[in-house]
């Protein structure tokens, strides 16, 4: 893949937290932490994005993901366009360019792509004009980079610190872009011991996560555990979703209080959303003390922010003059 950053290592796009180097990922995190403003204060706003207009693709459904890119453009005074497209409308790679070029002969600067499929976000860096970025928000079953700096914030402003962590994330693994995500980040700033937990089913395939230890049974997983992530089974990726039954699921990897108290005292408890209350976590550890569940909302905007403001200088030098 073409390099996310550009010779003077200001960021150009992103696809992927591969790669990237401890540097980089904390001035991202050091940057949101600034953009950050706790539910009930003002929101930060400001002028990163003035004269930059944002584009949001998705081809897949989203909530939180939409709703904070569209903030986070708008609050650093960006015009933002929000387009739902359905995958079914989608028949050829042309049809997709077309679209693009169209929002980018409107000078549109930025675009924010979710997509079912891998591939979307490379084939647009390799199409799109020399000043335009792409910024993925969810690639298949990939990549999610802009939900692993949040879970990667939200860790930070709890702990401190990434290495001597024990992390655990427990569920669909297989088809988590949010659980590769978040495994490239936290071992890049320095977390060893990350533990993959789920039915032999759902695990990832063995030349994945390396180094990460796995196991079948949740109990083993997150004993003494310092953060546990919770996923989503994510039926609209399988094949044979309806085989899967919710309340056995529950009895064996639902995080329920009695699980809980194996994790250590001051244990995070994370999850991506949506979540599937009483199939992968029971509404009482959900909303119970422990879960940072809507600080990672929070921080997504921050995040999304900060991803946006880095890519708005860099793209400045590459504009053509007027
Ligand atoms: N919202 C996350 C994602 O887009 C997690 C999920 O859908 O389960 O991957």
């Amino acid at each position: 893949m073409r390099s996310q950053q550009d010779g003077a290592g200001g960021l150009r796009h992103l696809v992927t937290l591969d790669g990237l180097a401890r540097d980089a990922l904390t001035a991202i995190l050091d940057r949101a932490e600034s953009y950050r403003r706790f539910p009930g204060q003002p929101a930060y706003e400001g002028r990163e994005l003035a004269g930059v207009t944002v584009a949001n693709l998705f081809f897949e459904p989203s909530t939180r993901t939409r709703a904070s890119f569209d903030l986070a453009s708008r609050r650093l005074g960006a015009h933002v366009i929000n387009l739902d497209l359905q995958s079914s409308s989608r028949a050829k790679g042309e049809t997709m360019l077309d679209t693009i070029y169209t929002l980018e002969a409107m000078n549109t600067d930025v675009f924010v792509i979710r997509d079912s499929e891998a591939g979307l976000p490379e084939f647009l860096i390799d199409h799109v004009a020399p000043h335009v970025s792409v910024i993925s928000a969810g690639e298949a079953h990939l990549s999610h980079p802009t939900q692993g700096l949040l879970d990667a914030l939200t860790i930070r402003s709890h702990k401190r610190r990434f290495a001597g962590l024990k992390v655990a994330i427990v569920g669909d693994i297989r088809h988590s872009r949010v659980a590769r995500s978040a495994s490239q980040v936290l071992s890049t700033l320095g977390t060893t011991d990350l533990r993959l937990i789920g039915p032999q089913s759902l695990l990832p395939p063995e030349d994945e996560f390396r180094g990460a230890q796995r196991f079948t049974r949740i109990e083993d997983g997150i004993a003494g555990a310092d953060v546990v992530m919770m996923l989503r089974i994510q039926k609209e990726r399988m094949a044979q979703a309806a085989a899967l039954d919710d309340a056995a699921y529950f009895r064996e990897y639902g995080l329920d209080a009695k699980r809980l108290r194996l994790a250590s005292p001051s244990v995070l408890i994370m999850h991506p959303g949506p979540m599937n209350r009483g199939v992968e976590i029971e509404s009482a550890v959900a909303d119970g003390p422990r879960s940072v569940i809507r600080e990672q909302v929070n921080n997504g905007v921050a995040v999304r922010m900060a991803v946006l403001a880095a890519i708005a200088a860099t793209l400045t030098r590459h504009r053509r003059p007027l």
